[in-house]
């Protein structure tokens, strides 16, 4: 294997990932969940937790309500304007609490709360105290236990990001996705960006530690001219981190989509154009690049954490704390228990039939073995750390990924002693290349599908 670090791809990689290409439709592969995981083995898990009381625990926390919906959005949500609903929710998810904190012993430190939808921030103030006062009821919120929310910036206003501060919330997201006019008409959702800065400045002076947008490129209307509009602005305001997903149109599962006209669709050149205008614009003002597609101040302590080798993934993202297991709560949850990724019900009147009737609603989960345990691991590794140990892959990686030999001839990698490295180049087609090589990453391409809200 070559030890120089090659500047491009080659032309045989080229030709290979152009013919697999950006898949418009279902560009999330499925995870394979297989047919033999469900709330009894959920059950026995939280058994096994909770012999292990010093493991810790973090909590993503599904609030699968919206005022309206967008045309791209391909998350668990209702749409309601009903607030009584939203009430009978917190209801059940008490109870999913209880049922859940009781079995894996809720006295274990809870690292992070993730609250995540749908629209969180669609509950009132009421409803928002109340949810929080049930988790710290429910488990053991430690003083530095990281509590993060994602936000629609429609729905904010300054009392409710001052409550949410006093509450406990210091990390905050909002959901941007392009500040272009004629972006926002096709993909149905207009939020001026005289809101948002509005918005990112309220949560500024109110101090926040941590404020994160979500982009999207690849939507309809956007061409370089327009995104790069957008990044500007961005990089004007300075979040600490900005998260840059491509648009996966999924019109199976969310059939509103079909109302994004595809002819209003960048090709697929324009859509690696606009990531790669992302990534300039981004690495130019010194924001490091961390992982597939998110991006962090270098004082942040994902950039910190990349820096240092600390980095983690989990099946909700990136994180500095990862904890030995996530616990999923509500319609649709995602959760990651002993290793294995887990879904609750999402149509919220079968996980309501279950909760009410006292039975875990775990719906499905996705067991790894042992050899897919160390694969995940690897290509987690491979993702944070942008290198790979020969003594990592061994054993459960193939030949061109394990010793990086046929992805380092085609540009994407580089030798060194005892393991091999990603290029520049090689940066921008990881996710196609890890794809091929382990289910967790299809969880990762999941995540958006299942978790990505605002
Ligand atoms: S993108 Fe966010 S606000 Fe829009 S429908 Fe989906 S979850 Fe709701």
């Amino acid at each position: 294997m070559s030890t120089a670090a090659p500047a491009e791809l080659s032309p045989e990689m080229v030709q290979r990932l152009s013919a697999r290409g950006q898949r418009f439709e279902s560009a999330v592969r499925s995870l394979d969940w297989g047919g033999d995981y469900g709330a009894e083995d959920y059950v026995r898990a939280l058994d096994e937790v909770a012999r292990h009381p010093a493991e810790t625990l973090s909590l993503y926390v599904h609030i699968p309500f919206c005022a309206g919906r967008c045309l791209y959005c391909g998350c668990n949500t209702t749409v309601t304007h009903d607030s009584a609903r939203m009430d009978a929710y917190l209801d059940l998810l008490d109870r999913e609490m209880a049922m859940v904190a009781e079995r894996i012993n809720g006295d274990r430190d809870v690292l992070q709360v993730h609250l995540a939808g749908g629209t969180p921030n669609y509950l009132s103030e009421a409803q928002l105290t109340r949810l929080t006062e049930m988790l710290e009821r429910r488990f053991h919120l430690v003083a530095d236990t990281e509590r993060s929310i994602e936000c629609d910036p429609r729905r904010t206003s300054a009392g409710q990001l001052e409550l949410l501060h006093a509450l406990g919330f210091h990390s905050i997201g909002f959901g941007v996705q392009d500040l272009d006019p004629e972006v926002q008409r096709a993909i149905g959702r207009i939020q001026s960006e005289e809101l948002i800065r509005d918005v990112y400045w309220m949560a500024r002076e109110i101090g926040f530690d941590s404020i994160s947008f979500d982009l999207i490129y690849g939507l309809p209307q956007q061409t370089a001219t327009t995104f790069s509009r957008t990044l500007d602005t961005v990089l004007e305001l300075a979040p600490d981190r900005v998260a840059c997903f491509g648009y996966a149109r999924q019109t199976l599962d969310g059939p509103h989509q079909h109302a994004i006209d595809v002819h209003e669709l960048p090709d697929n050149a324009t859509r690696e154009q606009l990531f790669r205008s992302a990534v300039a614009a981004f690495t130019q003002a010194e924001y490091a690049w961390i992982g597939l597609d998110t991006f962090a101040l270098e004082t942040d302590d994902l950039a910190l954490a990349q820096a240092e080798g600390r980095l983690h993934r989990s099946c909700i993202g990136y994180t500095a704390t990862p904890s030995a297991h996530l616990a999923g709560l509500g319609a649709g949850a995602i959760g990651e228990l002993q290793g294995t990724c887990v879904q609750n019900y999402p149509d919220l009147d079968t996980w309501r039939d279950h909760v009410v009737s006292g039975r875990i609603p775990v719906q499905r989960g996705h067991r790894l073995s042992e050899a897919g345990r160390r694969r995940r691991d690897a290509i987690s590794h491979l993702i944070c750390n942008l290198e790979l140990p020969h003594a990592m892959a061994d054993g459960c990686l193939d030949e061109g990924c394990r010793c990086g030999g046929a992805w380092a001839g085609g540009g994407v990698g580089w030798g060194r002693p005892g393991g091999w490295c990603v290029t520049e180049a090689g940066r921008f087609c990881l996710r196609e290349l890890c794809t091929e090589h382990d289910a967790y990453c299809q969880w990762d391409r999941a995540r958006w599908h299942f978790s990505h809200s605002d």
